[in-house]
Protein backbone atom coordinates (compact mmCIF):
# COMPACT_ATOMS: atom_id res chain seq x y z
CA UNK A 1 0.00 0.00 0.00
CA UNK A 2 1.42 3.13 -0.56
CA UNK A 3 2.34 6.22 1.62
CA UNK A 4 1.46 9.63 1.30
CA UNK A 5 4.21 11.54 2.74
CA UNK A 6 2.14 15.10 4.02
CA UNK A 7 3.26 17.67 2.88
CA UNK A 8 5.84 20.05 5.45
CA UNK A 9 4.66 23.28 7.05
CA UNK A 10 6.73 25.73 5.83
CA UNK A 11 8.02 28.56 8.00
CA UNK A 12 9.25 32.23 6.16
CA UNK A 13 11.99 33.88 7.77
CA UNK A 14 12.94 37.89 7.62
CA UNK A 15 16.43 38.01 9.29
CA UNK A 16 17.51 41.80 10.22
CA UNK A 17 20.47 43.14 12.00
CA UNK A 18 23.90 42.11 12.43
CA UNK A 19 25.65 39.04 11.58
CA UNK A 20 25.10 37.71 15.72
CA UNK A 21 21.48 38.14 14.32
CA UNK A 22 21.97 36.34 11.31
CA UNK A 23 23.68 33.00 13.22
CA UNK A 24 20.48 33.16 15.57
CA UNK A 25 18.12 32.75 12.60
CA UNK A 26 20.22 29.96 11.09
CA UNK A 27 20.27 28.35 14.65
CA UNK A 28 16.36 28.90 14.95
CA UNK A 29 15.87 27.51 11.26
CA UNK A 30 17.90 24.49 11.78
CA UNK A 31 16.25 23.66 14.42
CA UNK A 32 13.06 23.82 12.71
CA UNK A 33 14.20 22.18 10.00
CA UNK A 34 14.82 18.87 12.23
CA UNK A 35 11.49 19.11 13.39
CA UNK A 36 10.09 18.73 10.37
CA UNK A 37 9.48 22.30 8.49
CA UNK A 38 10.52 23.41 4.72
CA UNK A 39 11.44 26.87 4.27
CA UNK A 40 9.44 29.14 2.65
CA UNK A 41 11.17 31.85 0.17
CA UNK A 42 8.17 34.38 -0.30
CA UNK A 43 5.44 35.40 1.64
CA UNK A 44 2.58 33.39 -0.09
CA UNK A 45 4.14 30.10 0.50
CA UNK A 46 4.75 30.09 4.41
CA UNK A 47 2.33 28.71 6.99
CA UNK A 48 3.93 31.17 9.48
CA UNK A 49 6.49 34.15 9.35
CA UNK A 50 9.26 34.93 11.51
CA UNK A 51 10.95 38.18 12.06
CA UNK A 52 14.26 38.24 13.72
CA UNK A 53 14.52 41.48 14.74
CA UNK A 54 17.38 44.35 15.54
CA UNK A 55 16.34 46.57 18.76
CA UNK A 56 19.78 48.62 19.14
CA UNK A 57 19.42 51.99 17.69
CA UNK A 58 16.25 53.88 16.94
CA UNK A 59 16.32 53.58 13.26
CA UNK A 60 16.58 49.69 13.11
CA UNK A 61 13.93 49.79 15.78
CA UNK A 62 12.17 51.74 12.93
CA UNK A 63 13.23 48.94 10.34
CA UNK A 64 11.95 46.25 12.16
CA UNK A 65 8.61 47.45 12.91
CA UNK A 66 8.21 48.50 9.24
CA UNK A 67 9.23 44.51 8.51
CA UNK A 68 6.62 43.27 10.72
CA UNK A 69 4.10 45.62 9.40
CA UNK A 70 5.23 44.24 5.57
CA UNK A 71 5.31 40.38 6.90
CA UNK A 72 1.63 41.11 8.80
CA UNK A 73 -0.15 42.61 5.48
CA UNK A 74 1.87 39.91 3.28
CA UNK A 75 0.92 36.84 5.37
CA UNK A 76 -0.61 37.71 8.34
CA UNK A 77 0.45 35.13 10.46
CA UNK A 78 3.61 36.51 12.34
CA UNK A 79 5.91 35.72 15.30
CA UNK A 80 8.75 37.99 16.24
CA UNK A 81 11.90 37.10 17.64
CA UNK A 82 15.28 38.86 18.15
CA UNK A 83 16.92 42.03 19.86
CA UNK A 84 13.69 43.86 19.47
CA UNK A 85 11.54 41.28 21.35
CA UNK A 86 12.29 42.81 24.85
CA UNK A 87 10.65 45.28 23.71
CA UNK A 88 7.44 43.63 23.55
CA UNK A 89 4.72 46.05 24.53
CA UNK A 90 6.24 48.46 21.79
CA UNK A 91 5.05 45.71 19.34
CA UNK A 92 1.84 44.23 20.90
CA UNK A 93 0.76 48.35 20.88
CA UNK A 94 1.59 48.53 17.24
CA UNK A 95 0.74 45.51 15.70
CA UNK A 96 -1.50 43.21 18.46
CA UNK A 97 -2.25 40.53 16.02
CA UNK A 98 1.36 39.16 16.16
CA UNK A 99 0.84 35.70 17.15
CA UNK A 100 3.86 35.18 19.53
CA UNK A 101 7.59 37.57 20.35
CA UNK A 102 10.29 35.89 22.16
CA UNK A 103 13.58 38.00 22.87
CA UNK A 104 17.39 36.88 21.53
CA UNK A 105 18.59 33.79 21.98
CA UNK A 106 15.81 32.28 23.07
CA UNK A 107 16.14 29.79 20.79
CA UNK A 108 13.39 27.51 22.30
CA UNK A 109 10.40 29.63 22.91
CA UNK A 110 10.57 30.73 19.36
CA UNK A 111 11.11 26.91 18.12
CA UNK A 112 8.11 26.00 20.97
CA UNK A 113 5.80 29.25 19.20
CA UNK A 114 6.24 28.05 15.66
CA UNK A 115 5.17 24.60 17.08
CA UNK A 116 2.04 26.12 18.37
CA UNK A 117 0.99 28.34 15.37
CA UNK A 118 1.70 25.87 12.68
CA UNK A 119 1.85 22.32 14.39
CA UNK A 120 4.69 20.03 12.41
CA UNK A 121 3.25 17.82 9.93
CA UNK A 122 3.14 14.16 11.74
CA UNK A 123 4.42 11.31 9.64
CA UNK A 124 6.95 8.56 9.62
CA UNK A 125 9.72 10.62 7.43
CA UNK A 126 10.38 13.62 9.54
CA UNK A 127 13.40 11.23 11.08
CA UNK A 128 14.64 10.84 8.15
CA UNK A 129 15.09 14.56 7.33
CA UNK A 130 18.88 15.03 7.63
CA UNK A 131 20.34 16.82 10.20
CA UNK A 132 22.06 19.12 7.80
CA UNK A 133 22.47 22.52 9.43
CA UNK A 134 20.83 25.62 8.01
CA UNK A 135 22.90 28.67 6.10
CA UNK A 136 21.90 32.04 5.46
CA UNK A 137 24.85 33.62 3.89
CA UNK A 138 26.09 31.61 0.17
CA UNK A 139 27.94 28.26 0.58
CA UNK A 140 31.60 30.17 0.45
CA UNK A 141 31.04 31.82 3.52
CA UNK A 142 29.74 31.23 7.13
CA UNK A 143 30.08 33.13 10.51
CA UNK A 144 31.48 31.15 13.30
CA UNK A 145 29.83 32.31 16.68
CA UNK A 146 32.28 31.58 19.63
CA UNK A 147 29.90 33.27 22.33
CA UNK A 148 27.12 35.48 23.40
CA UNK A 149 26.61 38.40 25.58
CA UNK A 150 29.43 40.96 26.74
CA UNK A 151 31.24 41.73 30.26
CA UNK A 152 31.58 45.40 29.73
CA UNK A 153 29.77 48.25 30.39
CA UNK A 154 30.21 50.87 27.19
CA UNK A 155 28.12 53.50 28.03
CA UNK A 156 26.51 54.01 24.55
CA UNK A 157 25.48 50.43 24.42
CA UNK A 158 22.53 48.31 25.45
CA UNK A 159 24.01 44.90 24.39
CA UNK A 160 24.90 43.58 27.72
CA UNK A 161 21.13 43.95 28.64
CA UNK A 162 19.67 42.99 26.13
CA UNK A 163 21.97 39.64 25.43
CA UNK A 164 23.70 39.18 29.02
CA UNK A 165 26.65 38.80 30.58
CA UNK A 166 29.75 36.40 27.95
CA UNK A 167 29.26 33.29 27.73
CA UNK A 168 31.60 31.44 25.38
CA UNK A 169 30.65 27.70 23.62
CA UNK A 170 32.95 24.91 24.43
CA UNK A 171 36.08 25.37 22.16
CA UNK A 172 35.67 21.84 20.70
CA UNK A 173 32.08 22.32 19.84
CA UNK A 174 32.83 25.60 17.37
CA UNK A 175 35.85 24.28 16.43
CA UNK A 176 33.66 20.75 15.36
CA UNK A 177 30.91 23.35 13.25
CA UNK A 178 33.75 24.84 11.48
CA UNK A 179 35.25 21.76 10.68
CA UNK A 180 31.93 20.75 9.45
CA UNK A 181 31.16 24.16 7.21
CA UNK A 182 34.30 23.76 5.61
CA UNK A 183 33.72 20.36 5.07
CA UNK A 184 30.61 21.09 3.30
CA UNK A 185 32.44 24.28 1.01
CA UNK A 186 32.89 27.04 2.83
CA UNK A 187 35.87 28.75 2.34
CA UNK A 188 36.17 31.43 4.52
CA UNK A 189 35.22 31.65 8.12
CA UNK A 190 34.37 34.81 10.03
CA UNK A 191 34.46 34.91 13.53
CA UNK A 192 32.44 36.68 15.46
CA UNK A 193 31.06 37.18 18.80
CA UNK A 194 30.83 40.66 21.43
CA UNK A 195 34.14 40.30 22.36
CA UNK A 196 36.19 37.98 20.41
CA UNK A 197 39.02 38.65 22.61
CA UNK A 198 37.72 37.81 25.92
CA UNK A 199 36.65 34.58 24.29
CA UNK A 200 36.97 31.52 27.56
CA UNK A 201 37.53 34.44 30.25
CA UNK A 202 34.11 33.35 31.21
CA UNK A 203 35.06 29.31 31.72
CA UNK A 204 38.53 30.12 33.31
CA UNK A 205 40.10 29.08 29.64
CA UNK A 206 39.23 25.75 30.37
CA UNK A 207 40.61 23.00 28.43
CA UNK A 208 38.92 20.98 25.86
CA UNK A 209 40.21 18.08 23.71
CA UNK A 210 39.98 18.17 20.20
CA UNK A 211 42.02 15.56 17.89
CA UNK A 212 43.96 13.60 20.93
CA UNK A 213 45.12 16.89 22.26
CA UNK A 214 44.21 19.71 24.78
CA UNK A 215 43.16 23.39 23.55
CA UNK A 216 42.17 26.13 25.85
CA UNK A 217 38.57 28.29 24.95
CA UNK A 218 41.27 30.97 24.16
CA UNK A 219 41.25 33.15 21.12
CA UNK A 220 44.69 32.41 20.21
CA UNK A 221 44.62 28.34 20.69
CA UNK A 222 41.00 28.73 18.48
CA UNK A 223 43.40 30.48 16.05
CA UNK A 224 45.90 28.16 15.87
CA UNK A 225 43.54 25.36 15.33
CA UNK A 226 41.08 26.86 12.57
CA UNK A 227 44.30 27.83 11.16
CA UNK A 228 45.01 23.96 10.83
CA UNK A 229 41.35 23.30 8.81
CA UNK A 230 41.96 22.50 5.34
CA UNK A 231 39.34 23.04 2.45
CA UNK A 232 38.66 19.93 -0.31
CA UNK A 233 41.23 21.51 -2.39
CA UNK A 234 44.04 21.49 0.63
CA UNK A 235 43.84 24.99 1.21
CA UNK A 236 43.58 26.94 4.83
CA UNK A 237 40.08 28.60 4.25
CA UNK A 238 40.28 32.43 5.12
CA UNK A 239 39.69 32.60 9.05
CA UNK A 240 38.57 36.27 9.96
CA UNK A 241 38.79 37.73 13.19
CA UNK A 242 36.23 40.54 14.20
CA UNK A 243 35.46 42.68 17.64
CA UNK A 244 38.88 41.81 18.63
CA UNK A 245 39.75 44.56 21.43
CA UNK A 246 43.70 44.97 21.86
CA UNK A 247 44.03 42.96 24.62
CA UNK A 248 48.15 41.88 24.96
CA UNK A 249 47.51 38.14 24.07
CA UNK A 250 45.99 39.61 20.12
CA UNK A 251 49.75 39.94 18.92
CA UNK A 252 49.92 36.07 19.09
CA UNK A 253 48.21 36.12 16.48
CA UNK A 254 49.76 38.03 14.11
CA UNK A 255 52.22 35.27 12.97
CA UNK A 256 50.06 32.92 12.33
CA UNK A 257 48.90 35.75 9.64
CA UNK A 258 52.00 36.22 8.98
CA UNK A 259 52.11 32.33 8.29
CA UNK A 260 49.14 32.37 6.12
CA UNK A 261 47.21 30.41 8.58
CA UNK A 262 44.95 33.20 9.33
CA UNK A 263 43.40 35.73 7.52
CA UNK A 264 45.42 38.96 7.96
CA UNK A 265 42.65 41.17 8.80
CA UNK A 266 41.74 42.17 12.27
CA UNK A 267 38.31 43.90 12.95
CA UNK A 268 38.93 46.40 15.73
CA UNK A 269 35.87 48.27 17.23
CA UNK A 270 38.53 51.67 18.53
CA UNK A 271 35.43 53.54 18.66
CA UNK A 272 37.49 56.94 19.56
CA UNK A 273 41.31 57.19 20.30
CA UNK A 274 41.07 60.66 22.62
CA UNK A 275 41.52 59.46 26.10
CA UNK A 276 39.26 61.43 27.45
CA UNK A 277 36.59 60.32 25.26
CA UNK A 278 37.50 56.98 25.48
CA UNK A 279 37.06 57.28 29.50
CA UNK A 280 33.76 58.72 29.23
CA UNK A 281 32.57 55.77 26.66
CA UNK A 282 33.83 53.33 29.38
CA UNK A 283 35.78 51.33 26.65
CA UNK A 284 37.80 48.00 27.31
CA UNK A 285 41.08 47.63 26.39
CA UNK A 286 41.89 51.35 26.27
CA UNK A 287 45.63 51.71 26.45
CA UNK A 288 47.79 54.52 25.12
CA UNK A 289 50.22 51.88 23.27
CA UNK A 290 47.76 50.75 20.48
CA UNK A 291 49.77 52.95 17.29
CA UNK A 292 52.81 51.40 18.37
CA UNK A 293 51.84 47.64 18.56
CA UNK A 294 50.23 48.86 15.20
CA UNK A 295 53.47 49.31 13.90
CA UNK A 296 55.03 46.21 15.34
CA UNK A 297 52.18 44.19 14.15
CA UNK A 298 52.97 45.59 10.90
CA UNK A 299 55.97 44.52 10.89
CA UNK A 300 55.87 41.61 10.99
CA UNK A 301 52.89 41.05 9.04
CA UNK A 302 52.84 43.80 6.28
CA UNK A 303 49.76 43.01 4.46
CA UNK A 304 47.64 43.38 7.68
CA UNK A 305 44.87 44.77 7.15
CA UNK A 306 42.76 46.80 9.85
CA UNK A 307 39.56 47.59 10.00
CA UNK A 308 37.93 49.72 12.43
CA UNK A 309 34.73 52.21 13.83
CA UNK A 310 34.29 55.29 15.25
CA UNK A 311 31.75 57.33 16.77
CA UNK A 312 31.50 61.18 16.54
CA UNK A 313 29.43 63.58 18.95
CA UNK A 314 29.71 61.42 21.71
CA UNK A 315 28.84 63.93 24.87
CA UNK A 316 31.37 66.22 26.09
CA UNK A 317 33.38 65.11 23.00
CA UNK A 318 35.53 68.67 22.09
CA UNK A 319 37.29 69.88 19.01
CA UNK A 320 40.29 69.17 20.61
CA UNK A 321 38.85 65.42 21.38
CA UNK A 322 38.19 65.49 17.74
CA UNK A 323 41.18 67.12 16.55
CA UNK A 324 43.31 64.25 18.49
CA UNK A 325 40.97 61.70 17.07
CA UNK A 326 41.66 62.60 13.49
CA UNK A 327 45.41 63.14 13.98
CA UNK A 328 45.10 59.67 15.53
CA UNK A 329 43.99 57.90 12.39
CA UNK A 330 46.65 59.92 10.37
CA UNK A 331 49.22 57.79 11.91
CA UNK A 332 47.03 55.02 12.48
CA UNK A 333 46.77 54.53 8.63
CA UNK A 334 43.94 52.42 9.40
CA UNK A 335 42.35 49.81 5.92
CA UNK A 336 38.90 50.20 6.75
CA UNK A 337 37.01 52.54 8.88
CA UNK A 338 33.05 52.63 9.27
CA UNK A 339 32.02 55.99 11.21
CA UNK A 340 28.77 56.85 13.29
CA UNK A 341 27.37 59.67 14.67
CA UNK A 342 26.57 59.55 17.77
CA UNK A 343 22.54 58.33 19.08
CA UNK A 344 21.28 58.16 22.15
CA UNK A 345 19.88 54.66 22.57
CA UNK A 346 17.23 53.74 24.95
CA UNK A 347 18.33 51.96 28.45
CA UNK A 348 22.56 53.29 27.31
CA UNK A 349 24.15 55.28 30.57
CA UNK A 350 25.82 57.82 27.83
CA UNK A 351 22.23 59.43 27.71
CA UNK A 352 22.48 60.92 30.78
CA UNK A 353 26.17 62.06 31.02
CA UNK A 354 26.40 66.19 30.13
CA UNK A 355 27.65 68.28 27.30
CA UNK A 356 25.75 66.50 24.57
CA UNK A 357 27.12 67.81 21.05
CA UNK A 358 24.45 70.04 18.86
CA UNK A 359 23.57 67.80 15.76
CA UNK A 360 25.16 70.17 13.39
CA UNK A 361 28.25 69.48 14.76
CA UNK A 362 28.20 65.51 14.85
CA UNK A 363 27.26 66.04 10.77
CA UNK A 364 30.32 68.69 10.37
CA UNK A 365 32.65 66.36 12.29
CA UNK A 366 31.10 62.87 10.28
CA UNK A 367 31.95 65.04 7.03
CA UNK A 368 35.68 65.82 8.62
CA UNK A 369 35.81 61.94 9.30
CA UNK A 370 34.95 60.45 6.50
CA UNK A 371 36.84 62.58 3.88
CA UNK A 372 40.23 62.21 5.96
CA UNK A 373 39.56 58.21 5.97
CA UNK A 374 38.70 58.25 2.57
CA UNK A 375 41.68 60.05 1.56
CA UNK A 376 43.70 56.99 3.85
CA UNK A 377 42.00 54.33 2.36
CA UNK A 378 42.34 55.75 -1.52
CA UNK A 379 46.31 55.69 -1.04
CA UNK A 380 46.06 52.53 0.29
CA UNK A 381 43.94 50.97 -2.63
CA UNK A 382 46.04 53.06 -5.56
CA UNK A 383 49.48 51.28 -3.55
CA UNK A 384 47.72 47.82 -4.49
CA UNK A 385 47.50 49.20 -8.32
CA UNK A 386 49.76 46.27 -10.63
CA UNK A 387 50.36 44.08 -7.71
CA UNK A 388 48.75 40.22 -7.87
CA UNK A 389 46.50 39.52 -5.14
CA UNK A 390 44.21 36.54 -4.20
CA UNK A 391 40.24 37.41 -4.61
CA UNK A 392 37.53 35.61 -3.58
CA UNK A 393 34.69 35.56 -6.10
CA UNK A 394 31.18 36.45 -4.67
CA UNK A 395 29.11 36.89 -7.85
CA UNK A 396 29.75 36.06 -11.71
CA UNK A 397 27.37 38.63 -13.71
CA UNK A 398 25.69 38.12 -16.94
CA UNK A 399 27.51 38.34 -19.99
CA UNK A 400 27.28 42.11 -21.78
CA UNK A 401 26.48 43.56 -25.33
CA UNK A 402 30.39 42.57 -26.31
CA UNK A 403 29.97 39.34 -24.18
CA UNK A 404 32.27 40.00 -21.96
CA UNK A 405 31.81 38.88 -18.15
CA UNK A 406 32.62 40.29 -15.00
CA UNK A 407 32.80 38.90 -11.60
CA UNK A 408 32.57 40.41 -7.84
CA UNK A 409 34.79 39.64 -5.23
CA UNK A 410 36.69 40.77 -2.40
CA UNK A 411 39.83 40.62 -1.42
CA UNK A 412 41.76 39.63 1.99
CA UNK A 413 40.87 42.87 3.01
CA UNK A 414 37.14 42.81 2.45
CA UNK A 415 35.08 41.46 5.14
CA UNK A 416 31.55 40.83 3.39
CA UNK A 417 28.71 43.65 3.61
CA UNK A 418 30.73 46.01 5.60
CA UNK A 419 34.26 46.40 3.27
CA UNK A 420 35.15 47.10 -0.64
CA UNK A 421 34.88 44.62 -2.93
CA UNK A 422 37.25 43.87 -6.34
CA UNK A 423 35.34 43.98 -9.42
CA UNK A 424 36.82 41.60 -12.14
CA UNK A 425 36.76 42.02 -15.94
CA UNK A 426 36.47 39.56 -18.39
CA UNK A 427 36.28 36.48 -16.29
CA UNK A 428 35.53 32.91 -17.93
CA UNK A 429 31.85 31.97 -17.84
CA UNK A 430 32.68 28.72 -15.87
CA UNK A 431 33.91 30.77 -13.17
CA UNK A 432 31.68 29.89 -9.77
CA UNK A 433 31.23 31.60 -6.69
CA UNK A 434 33.81 31.12 -3.63
CA UNK A 435 36.57 30.09 -6.15
CA UNK A 436 40.04 32.40 -4.80
CA UNK A 437 42.00 33.67 -7.97
CA UNK A 438 44.96 35.68 -8.43
CA UNK A 439 44.44 39.05 -9.63
CA UNK A 440 45.99 41.70 -11.22
CA UNK A 441 44.97 44.93 -9.56
CA UNK A 442 44.20 47.84 -12.86
CA UNK A 443 43.38 50.10 -10.42
CA UNK A 444 41.17 51.56 -7.65
CA UNK A 445 39.32 54.35 -5.55
CA UNK A 446 38.15 55.59 -2.67
CA UNK A 447 36.99 52.04 -1.27
CA UNK A 448 37.06 49.37 -4.44
CA UNK A 449 39.60 47.49 -6.49
CA UNK A 450 39.32 46.50 -10.46
CA UNK A 451 41.48 44.24 -11.93
CA UNK A 452 41.89 41.06 -14.17
CA UNK A 453 42.48 37.36 -13.44
CA UNK A 454 46.24 36.82 -13.57
S1 LIG B 1 32.31 45.67 24.40
FE1 LIG B 1 31.07 47.49 24.82
S2 LIG B 1 30.17 48.00 22.80
FE2 LIG B 1 30.88 45.87 22.69
S3 LIG B 1 29.06 44.67 23.25
FE3 LIG B 1 30.28 44.97 25.13
S4 LIG B 1 29.35 46.77 26.08
FE4 LIG B 1 28.68 46.76 23.94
Amino acid sequence: MATTIPPARRVGMVSLGCPKALVDSERILTKLRADGYAMSADYDGADVVLVNTCGFLDSAKEESLAAIGEAIAENGRVIVTGCMGNEAQVIRDRFPEVLAITGAQQYEAVVEAVHEAAPPTQGPFVDLIPQQDVKLTPRHYSYLKISEGCNHACAFCIIPQLRGKLASRRIDAVLREAEKLVAAGTQELLVISQDTSAYGVDVRHEERLWKGHPVRTHMTDLARELGQLRTAEGRAPWVRLHYVYPYPHVDAVIPLMAEGLITPYLDIPFQHASPAVLRAMKRPANEAKVLERLKAWRAICPDIAIRSSFVVGFPGETEADFQYLLDWLDEAQLDRVGAFRFEPVDGATANALPDPVPEAVKEERYARIMEKTEAISAAKLAAKVGRTIPVIVDEVGEPDEDCDIGATGRSQADAPEIDGSVFLRDVPAALQPGTIVDVVVEDADAHDLYGALA
